[in-house]
């Protein structure tokens, strides 16, 4: 063991968890060495909407959301991650899921988070090409945020990479990670080692290479998510994250209204939405690109492969002719589709364990990564390494 590979913290997993621990890590004067098994990553943290929405979480959760709308704010005034302020908006499509943006905007005004209720006017003076006949009304929330998924982590990763203290492996598979009296070792794929007082181990829904045994037994379960994205639209603008009636009926923030229980017994559950876990969201590039999604199909991690990789035309299919309810589009021409994964827990909101002494795995953050990571990372590092 060297100075050149002993480091305070080595991060396994380049995604949005794994690069916040590290950002936060650094922050606190650490020596932080990140390792990503791709030269850039190319799992969920790249695939997702860029949704920024803490209004979509649970209250614990959302307390994260809003570390987290801080954390990006603060990172995009001294350096540009792609990170826009354009807000978030629900859209309701009947009286039952007016009823719940309304208890939504309820309890956030009783927990200071602020939000607008609008009336179909408003929402068709935000978004002029929305649908009448869909929009019953909405509820907006002015302080979310939008990232450009594809080139938000590089960017952030970039901006770490300012600090002399930051040590960046990509390309760099780590197939063993162990306690070693009062330090931990790792080694990579290529048999090069490095030491550090602390691992943290944010490998997504990775749970073949480093202690797959752990994940086996665990309730961690992996989710598939389908994906679209329209070629541009030269003169449509639809600012910030769209949300819309299904998605009322799913977010977590949403389970808490007093009404939710008893309108999701309304349902019928012999839906081809329910049948393949879809809602639709709308979330606008720079480009005038839009991403369109999504369904949600699960296995349990040891099940995972059966997942399979294909794309279903009939749920993009699905994703178009709901979409079209919702909004006038000047085109639906499909540029490229595609599936993303992540891991998550069955019955805990995420996957903390501690396989031996100051080795730790932090997992399973679900569809809330982009949303929580940060502000869960704030919190953790400092768990972790005190104040
Ligand atoms: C389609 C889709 C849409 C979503 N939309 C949103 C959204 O709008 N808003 C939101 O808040 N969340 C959203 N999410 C959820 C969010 O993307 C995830 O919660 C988040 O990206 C998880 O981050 P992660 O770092 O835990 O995992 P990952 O992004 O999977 O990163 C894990 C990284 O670890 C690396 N790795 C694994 N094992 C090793 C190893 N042994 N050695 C080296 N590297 C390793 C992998 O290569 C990978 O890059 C969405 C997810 C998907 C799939």
């Amino acid at each position: 063991m060297t100075s050149n590979n002993y480091f305070d913290l080595i991060v396994v997993g380049g995604g949005v968890l794994g690069t916040f621990h590290a950002l936060h890590a650094l922050s606190k004067g650490l020596k932080v060495a990140l390792f990503e098994k791709n030269r850039f990553p190319v799992d969920a943290t790249v695939r997702n909407f860029g949704q920024i929405v803490p209004s979509g979480m649970n209250l614990k959760w959302q307390a994260y959301g809003r570390k987290s709308l801080e954390i990006y704010q603060s990172i995009q005034a001294k350096a540009d991650i792609g990170i826009r302020q354009n807000g978030s908006i629900y859209l309701a499509s009947n009286d039952d899921e007016l009823q719940l943006i309304a208890e939504l905007h309820h309890i956030n005004r009783q927990n200071n988070y602020p939000s607008q209720l609008l009336s179909t006017a408003q929402c068709v003076k935000k978004y002029p090409s929305l649908n009448t006949a869909y929009c019953k009304g909405g509820l907006f929330f002015e302080q979310e945020l939008s990232a450009n998924p594809r080139v938000m982590i590089v960017k952030l990763q970039q901006y770490l990479a300012q600090n002399n203290r930051f040590y960046h492996f990509p390309g760099t598979l780590i197939t063993t990670a162990e306690a070693s009296g009062t330090q931990c070792v790792v080694r990579s794929s290529q048999g090069n080692t490095w030491f550090a007082g602390k691992v943290l181990i944010c490998s997504g829904s990775d749970f073949k290479t480093l202690f797959p045994q752990l994940f086996m037994q665990s309730d961690l379960q992996v989710v598939k998510l389908q994906m679209l994205r329209l070629l541009p639209q030269r003169h449509t603008h639809l600012p910030g994250n769209i949300l819309t009636g299904l998605s009322i009926r799913r977010y977590e923030s949403f389970s808490e209204c007093p009404s939710y229980t008893s309108i999701k017994e309304k349902e019928n559950s012999d839906t081809f939405w329910k049948k393949w876990g879809i809602h639709i969201l709308f979330k606008q590039e720079e480009d005038g690109s839009v991403i369109l999604g999504d369904s949600h199909e699960y296995a349990d991690a040891a099940d995972a492969d059966t997942l399979g990789f294909d794309l279903r035309t009939d749920v993009n299919q699905y994703f178009i002719e709901e979409g079209k309810k919702i909004f006038h589009l000047e085109h639906w021409n499909i540029d490229t589709q595609w599936a993303g994964f992540y891991s998550q827990c069955k019955q805990h909101d995420l996957h903390l364990q501690t396989p031996d002494t100051n080795l730790h795995i932090i997992t399973g953050i679900g569809g809330k990564g982009m949303t929580a990571s940060a502000g869960f990372a704030f919190e953790n590092i400092h768990n972790l390494f005190g104040a």
